[in-house]
């Protein structure tokens, strides 16, 4: 066990309250320990009941391991005012310096988006999967992100990563029901490519791509009650994609584009709506379209989350001056909401940001 990340699984029964509190203490042995505790939960709860996860790292790394040992590594760096904390399992081949160049690319994506990180202290794991390049991530509390590496990833597979900004991404938006899974997932996805081509990362003409591909792929079988409720995949994850695009145009639309859902966004995290926290659908509404005064998440929501509306993609994509045929994708800049479409992807105005709220 040297030097390895040790996993502990543990099993709680419905309605067990807990507080564990471990001091990990192996001396002369770095590790750091995965404690996975699953509660069974009661029906109507919330993924977040359910589920926590706790990695302990015992920070003395190097110079406390055994001779002919290989420690686990741990690092730590400041993104902006957020203290971002990385331990790092012994068996992930990857340098230091690459992971840290690959985990200050994904925070500068997301500190573009929200003017600032959105938590102030982060601890990231960084563990080996074979698999994609970057696979298996996964955020918890808004406070710990678990992320794996194959053996095989390279730089530039780093640098091409959308997964640790997607989980990124759950640091600054509230846990909801199970019902409103896609609002989550959903907005990861929206945000994720268009923060990484605000700070140069990629391409405005892919994002446009994957949207058009992915949402494509889904939107015509919305369920005819609509988006609330829905446990398929794709739905969750393009759908809730759609349904956030949707909200960004129409927050434009009616603001003449002096509005847009970074507003929305950035109010949420602003009043404490953190990955660590669980918010209503009535609190994610009333504090997103109370930035806006354009009601568009309640109304998006009605027409597309409790109910199965059509979206009429072909018709919005015209709007935008999209046409995507096959891999390639052309830009229309004279039709008429393709003011809206180039505002998407250009820089955030840092004069519009509010500083993070401090609890
Ligand atoms: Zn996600």
């Amino acid at each position: 066990m040297l030097g390895r990340v040790v996993s502990i699984l543990l099993i709680f029964a419905p309605g067990s309250v807990f507080e564990m509190i471990v001091i990990a203490r192996c001396a002369k042995r770095a590790v750091a320990i995965q404690l996975d505790c699953f509660v069974v939960p009661p029906s109507g709860t919330s993924r977040n009941d359910r589920i926590r996860r706790l990695t302990l790292n015992v920070p003395n790394y190097a110079q406390n391991s055994p001779p002919g040992s290989t420690p686990a590594r741990g690092f730590s760096f400041t993104s902006g005012d957020a203290r971002i904390d990385v331990v790092v399992a012994v068996e992930v081949a990857q340098s230091d310096k690459l992971i840290t160049h690959w985990i200050k690319a994904a925070a500068e994506a997301v500190t573009g988006y929200y003017g600032h990180f959105p938590v102030e202290r982060l601890a990231i794991t960084v563990a080996p999967r074979k698999g994609e390049a970057v696979n298996s991530g996964t955020e918890y509390e808004g406070r710990r992100i678990v992320i794996h590496l194959d053996p095989g990833a390279r730089a530039g597979d780093l640098d091409d990563d959308w997964m640790l900004v997607h989980e990124m991404f759950h640091l600054g938006f509230p846990k909801v029901s199970r019902r409103y899974h896609y609002l989550e997932e959903g907005l990861s996805d929206y945000l994720e490519p268009l923060a990484r081509a605000r700070v140069g990362q990629l391409d405005a003409s892919r994002v446009w791509h994957d949207y058009v591909e992915g949402i494509n792929r889904v939107a015509h079988k919305i369920p005819a009650q609509g988006l609330d409720g829905t446990h398929d995949w794709a739905q969750v994850y393009w759908g809730g994609c759609l349904f956030w695009l949707l909200v960004d145009i129409d927050i434009r639309e009616r603001s003449d584009n002096k509005r847009c859902l970074d507003d929305a966004i950035r109010a949420i995290v602003h009043a404490g709506g953190t990955g660590g926290t669980e918010w209503s659908l009535e609190q994610i509404v009333a504090i997103g379209d109370g930035a806006t005064g354009t009601g568009s998440i309640r109304r998006i929501h009605d027409q597309f989350g409790a109910s199965g509306g059509d979206p009429q993609l072909d018709s919005l994509w015209n709007k935008l001056g999209i046409h995507l045929d096959g891999r390639n994708i052309e830009f229309d800049n004279t039709a008429p909401l393709s003011a809206l479409r180039q505002a998407i992807t250009q820089p955030a105005d840092q004069t519009q940001l509010s500083p993070r709220v401090r609890p």
